[in-house]
């Protein structure tokens, strides 16, 4: 392995100035919306959106809970818009992004409306239980939450991502033997290989393992399978597949049903206490809705750092199922190589930077596992 970099790579000016203001455009967006929230109780705003949401509804309960979301979305995208479009600047500055204005402004819109649609499930559902069973109601809005997620982590490839990107079946017989190979070894079968349109979008290179069951899929953009050699794809759905064998997907949606337990339970107790304080009359009174949006920011917030370090663990997993998959780790390294170029990646970004922002390795750590896992092999071959 001559041409292996090495792993203490040094990050250029761009990447780091780009990674940097990606960060600061995310934590801008978080206090944004955090500010906003805690306006909207602070000076009883959130009454008067009610009141109007009420009027526009005919005083129907379930419509005006409806109408009051709208508002809050239409509002808080308002605010945050130009962010948004700083953000599409710096892509399009940077040259990661092929989208002219149109089309993000599209993508954007087409954002919205499946938030608002997939919002206006969950808040119909948890007023609904608000309303029906009031001492009870977390509990059972967290069973329906949690149905109503592994239903869209079952249809998000074949109903949602489609509203977004095109994607085919992978059309290159070379590779799917390759999968078929590293899949038989496995003792596991992956329904589909996708072809990702990517290129449309963005410069970047991507590849992911997605959907539950009949729908699970490994996606690889078209600008990775275009310009990475057969090895080095091999390498990615070795990655990928290491994901299927250890069932990631299955544990993450035990990690997010324990976690969204705790936060229902929290929120209860949230909605009582403000009920105590006369902030509103009663549990169901859906001007509290800002009041449970800030419960669920706040502790994902704070659970960040743990989420992505489990994540982090997953995917020196799904690494460490390749290195022992492929003949050779040589191509997972020029893989992670091109994939740092491609994408303005920080091979090497602060440590407390990794460990709070980042739910992969970064490159230069992945790299190094790497090269350790071959010259293990190399002193033990049969290990
Ligand atoms: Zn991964």
């Amino acid at each position: 392995m001559a041409e292996v970099s090495s792993p203490i790579a040094v990050d250029s000016p761009d990447a780091r100035r780009y990674n940097r203001m990606r960060r600061w455009l995310g934590i801008a967006d978080f206090v944004v919306g955090f500010v906003f929230l805690v306006v909207l109780l602070v000076t009883g705003w959130t009454g008067w959106l009610r009141d109007l949401a009420y009027r526009l509804g005919f005083q129907n309960y379930s419509l005006s809970v409806f109408i009051y979301l709208f508002l809050l979305l239409v509002i808080s995208k308002a605010i945050t818009l130009g962010l948004d479009y700083y953000g599409f600047r710096l892509e399009r500055r940077y040259k990661l992004s092929t989208q002219r204005f149109g089309a993000w402004a599209w993508d954007e819109t087409k954002g919205f409306l499946v938030g608002l649609v997939i919002g206006g499930i969950v808040v119909e559902l948890l007023y609904f239980t608000l309303r029906q069973w009031p001492q009870h109601w977390w509990m059972l809005a967290w069973a329906l939450f949690m149905v109503l997620f592994i239903v869209l982590a079952q249809l998000a490839p074949v109903v949602l991502f489609p509203i977004f990107y095109k994607f085919e079946p992978l059309d290159n017989e070379d590779l799917r033997r390759r999968l078929v190979v590293l899949s038989e070894r496995a003792g596991t079968r992956v329904r589909g290989v996708y072809r990702w349109r990517l290129s449309e979008k963005s410069k970047k290179a991507n590849a992911a393992l997605t959907g539950l069951g009949a729908t699970r899929r490994i996606i690889l953009a078209d600008t990775l399978l275009d310009n990475y050699s057969a090895e080095e794809i091999e390498a990615v759905l070795a990655h990928e597949l290491g994901h299927h064998v250890h069932r990631h997907i299955l544990k993450s949606i035990f990690v997010q049903a324990t976690i969204t337990f705790v936060g229902f339970w929290a929120a209860n107790w949230v909605l009582h206490y403000a009920v105590d304080q006369h902030m509103f009359e009663e549990l169901s009174d859906f001007a509290n809705l800002p009041l449970l949006a800030l419960v669920s920011i706040v502790l994902s917030f704070l659970l960040m750092p743990a989420l992505n370090a489990y994540s982090r663990f997953n995917e020196r997993q799904a690494d460490r199922y390749a290195f022992e998959s492929i003949e050779s780790v040589a191509p997972f390294i020029s893989s992670m190589n091109k994939l740092a170029e491609q994408n303005l990646a920080e091979r090497a970004p602060s440590k407390w930077v990794e460990w709070f922002f980042h739910s992969h390795p970064s490159i230069s750590r992945r790299l190094a596992a790497a090269e350790a896992w071959d010259r293990l092999q190399s002193v033990h071959p049969h290990a």
